[in-house]
């Protein structure tokens, strides 16, 4: 019998989920129609709590690169930005969103009944991840006659030193001196302050509810976390985002004393490595469901769990965290640090997504999977795909290759 037709337990917070999704977005709405208010935009590892202690509604594009995917329209809409020149294998967020404004077709309309993407009064991107975002970000502040600016930390680094932190932390000043210029209004250095603690213990507990996958069974899978990953991003200096994630963790770890598996008989547990496939998500996790493997732990979902701020200077800690995350960092350090999560969420195998369209966020280019299958003896599978165009994944082939992986752990066991 196919797992799928075992039932799973659904996640009781999803509910409020829901509730929090819809008045953050029916939030922005309002703020972009409202004079007396302003919109910013902010790369999802950007620096928003100098953009929210400034009082903007901080909108996180990406977010909606990643709607446009799992609602499987970026491979139609694509097509339109490639006509004004974006090349088809640069970031599919970026094609896709810039492919949305030109065919006015966003997922938001639909699910919460407003007009689309906020309109931005300001656009603020860090490069700590890729340039695209620059770019994307050039793309939609030319279209709405806005404010582009930024910071860009040095990249690909080994330890981040104490000049690293310095450069960053002078960058995000002068980011404040613009937005203060720009707006005759002073940055309120308190209001930063608590913004930077309210997101350290967002980023804390999301930290807390990724763990409780450790435990065997695991209570929540990647395709779980996908989907509960949101508030950490769009919300994180938000009380709402606390209050949801110390729902969550608890909800989680009642289901670890009542022994319910998130995976009924879990036999496998697999680390993907890589960004999502948004436009498969409900295959691949019906996929993994029924051969009885348990997607435990992802460098994806790992990116929002920050090192937490212990007091201090607010932009000190921001400028590290920039620099610290997994995204930014050289093979030797990202290799290590996957050891290490291999061994404590105790994985059987890993699965590297070589997403066409991000070799930012892809690492399986330059023999990481080989030199990790070499040295712990596991197993590892390259997936090629993309993150939001479906265009360069096979389904079929996918499916076969992941059947041929757990075939090759039963074997080893
Ligand atoms: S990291 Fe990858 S997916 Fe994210 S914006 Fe950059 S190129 Fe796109």
């Amino acid at each position: 019998m196919a797992q799928t037709a075992v039932k799973r337990v659904e996640i009781e917070a999803t509910s409020r989920l829901k509730e929090l999704m819809r008045a953050y977005f029916l939030d922005l709405d309002a703020a972009s129609k409202d004079h007396n208010r302003r919109v910013a935009w902010c790369t999802s590892v950007g620096p928003c709590e100098i953009l929210s202690a400034f009082g903007f509604a901080v909108y996180f594009p990406e977010n909606h690169g990643a709607l446009l995917g799992a609602k499987k329209i970026s491979h139609e809409i694509i097509p339109r930005a490639a006509g004004l020149g974006y090349c088809a294998e640069a970031c599919s967020y970026m094609n896709s969103d810039i492919g949305c404004d030109l065919t006015d077709r966003s997922p938001l309309k639909q699910l919460y009944g407003i007009d689309g993407p906020p309109r931005p009064d300001l656009l603020v991107y860090s490069t700590n991840q890729c340039r695209d975002v620059q770019e994307w970000f050039q793309y939609f502040g030319q279209r709405h006659d806005a404010m582009v600016t930024g910071i860009r930390p040095p990249r690909h680094l080994g330890d981040v030193t104490r000049e690293q932190v310095a450069d960053v932390r002078a960058q995000l000043e002068q980011l404040i001196e613009r937005i203060e210029i720009r707006y005759e209004q002073k940055l309120d250095r308190r209001l930063l302050r608590e913004a930077v603690e309210r997101s350290s213990r967002v980023s804390q507990l999301w930290g807390r509810v990724l763990e409780t996958a450790r435990h065997r069974p695991s209570p929540m899978t990647f395709w779980d976390m996908l989907i509960h990953m949101a508030p950490v991003i769009l919300m994180r200096g938000s009380l709402e985002a606390i209050e949801y994630y110390e729902t969550l963790r608890a909800e989680m770890e009642q289901r670890i004393a009542d022994g319910v598996a998130a995976v009924p008989d879990e036999r496998w547990r697999i680390y993907w490595e890589g960004m999502p496939v948004w436009p498969r998500l409900r295959e691949l996790s019906e996929k993994f469901f029924d051969l009885r493997a348990a997607v435990v732990a992802s460098t994806y979902c790992n990116s929002w769990a920050f090192e937490p701020y212990t007091g201090g200077d607010p932009l000190d800690w921001m400028a590290r965290t920039s620099l610290e995350i997994f995204i930014n960092r050289d093979e030797v350090r990202k290799e290590r640090f996957l050891a290490s999560v291999f061994d404590r969420f105790g994985v059987d195998g890993a699965i590297f997504h070589n997403a066409r369209t991000c070799p930012n966020n892809t690492n399986s280019r330059y023999g990481m999977p080989e030199r990790l299958r070499r040295r712990l003896d596991l197993p590892v599978l390259v997936l090629d795909g993309d993150l939001s165009d479906i265009r360069f994944f096979s389904t079929a082939q996918s499916m076969t290759n992941i059947e041929a992986f757990v075939e090759q752990l039963e074997g080893r066991k």
